[in-house]
């Protein structure tokens, strides 16, 4: 294949933008292809070879590249409108009224531009709330990249995990593994009267996808409750991606204090969104004490992108069609993984997917997981499963990136470049496209 052009943007890149992009994930070996332009589950790069699409904009894009018509309807009629006012629109609150009657623990919101930028609101807005100053998060879980959750080691030495967070914040942050009741209980039972919050993925979608394990949200939920702490779900993947229109609480059955959104609730567009009960978000300024705003929240083009595409989710096939294709890609993996690889795990759910090169750790476990299902003692696949983002934290990265992921790439499939990051499946994917992938994961294993 020719990348001459992405070669060339690239060295113009490097001179004028950090690392040659504005995410560091997209700073791929040798270097990036440039995207033109996208194609239904395709997109095309700037040399014109075209890709099946697995990274989706790294979740965002719940149908691929070719926008339902009645979703790019409304975008075009918002933009077309003008695109931004700094007062408030119909469609944001309409947005929120479709969130809060569809999602368990939401009845109030408030949206912002991104996920980080919601996670830092939901810190902050615990810590207002309950006037304590430490969070508890999970070890390999992402909540963007903010002063709070960018912490590593453990409860007894909580450490910045990047240069330019002093360590004092890290001290307000305690990481324990996922998965660990007895963890959780611990650092409870040592800081409980200090603990704002629990911070949590429901799903680890940046360490591999790991599943909770029956009983660990709810014990995370007991807890929280018997120490006046607040459980945040960070559902900023998990939204309207698992679980359909419920999220994952939804398909849990365990309901947090505050969810945060990001990523399929703006349809596309730069989002964020901060919901839970009522006496909670109105703690937000100006119904409350704790500051919050931002120029761009609740933009109207994104608002419509957003309503939209959720709109359309709740009248037609569309979680049925990309859970039921996640399925036949977990399992078609899951038979090439036992003949050609059986130290490697398949993990994901709904239509969430990745294969973890593990090379120890899921070789003592033996057989692959991946069917999709929560993990529990009950599920046949329970022993093969990674519990705790440690689990995979030994994957084959090296391995991974420098040849599996270029040879996906050769035969024209783009998965996300990091070992750890979730795929994504979409509307616009079909089942020809899976036995495509298929025979290429086949091939480059
Ligand atoms: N929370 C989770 C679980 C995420 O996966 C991400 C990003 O991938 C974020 C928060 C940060 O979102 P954003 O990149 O929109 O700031």
């Amino acid at each position: 294949m020719n990348y001459e052009r992405s070669r060339e943007l690239y060295g113009r890149a490097l001179s004028v933008l950090a690392g040659g992009v504005n995410s560091s994930v997209r700073a791929t070996k040798p270097y990036p292809f440039f995207i033109e332009r996208g194609d239904g589950a395709h997109v095309i790069d700037a040399d014109g070879n075209k890709y099946l699409d697995y990274v989706m904009g790294y979740g965002p894009l719940l149908y691929g590249h070719d926008l339902p018509e009645p979703v790019a309807a409304a975008i075009q009629s918002h933009a077309a409108d003008g695109p931004m006012y700094g007062a408030p629109t119909e469609v944001e609150v309409e947005l929120a009224e479709f969130v809060a009657r569809h999602v368990p623990s939401v009845e109030m919101m408030r949206f912002v531009n991104s996920g980080t930028e919601a996670t830092v609101s939901a810190v902050r807005l615990a810590r207002g709330h309950t006037g304590r100053d430490k969070i508890v998060v999970m070890q390999g879980g992402y909540h963007g990249a903010q002063e709070s959750t960018l912490v590593e080691g453990d409860a007894d030495n909580p450490q910045p995990s990047t240069k330019g967070i002093p360590e004092e914040f890290a001290q307000h942050t305690l990481p324990v593994p996922f998965n660990d009741p007895a963890a959780a209980e611990a650092v409870f039972a040592e800081h409980g009267d200090d603990i704002a919050a629990v911070l949590t993925e429901p799903i680890l979608g940046n360490m591999g996808i790991v599943m909770p394990v029956g009983g660990y949200h709810e014990t995370l939920r007991e807890l929280c409750d018997d120490h006046g702490s607040l459980l945040i779900f960070d559902e900023v993947i998990t939204g309207f991606r698992v679980g359909g229109l419920q999220c994952a609480q939804g398909k849990f059955g365990v309901t947090p204090d505050i969810t945060t959104f990001g990523k399929i609730v703006g349809g596309g567009f730069p989002v964020g969104a901060i919901g839970g009960r009522a006496e909670l978000i109105e703690q937000f300024a100006p119904s409350g004490e704790v500051f919050q705003s931002g120029t761009f929240s609740g933009h109207p083009v994104t608002m419509a992108a957003g309503l939209a595409n959720l709109e359309y989710a709740a009248e037609n096939d569309v979680y049925d069609h990309v859970n039921s294709l996640g399925e036949q890609l977990r399992g078609g993996l899951r038979d090439i993984l036992a003949d050609q690889a059986p130290e490697y795990t398949v993990v994901g759910t709904d239509s969430m997917f990745k294969v973890i090169f593990t090379r120890d750790g899921a070789a003592d476990r033996g057989q692959q997981c991946g069917a999709g299902c929560r993990q529990d003692s009950n599920c046949p696949h329970y022993d093969h499963c990674p519990k705790t983002g440690a689990d995979v934290a030994d994957a084959d990265t090296e391995r991974w990136e420098r040849l599996f992921w270029q040879s996906m790439k050769d035969q024209r499939i783009f998965l996300t470049a990091n070992q750890y990051e979730s795929q994504f499946i979409s509307y616009a994917h079909t089942e020809a496209d899976i036995e495509e992938t298929l025979a290429a994961y086949a091939e480059a294993l």
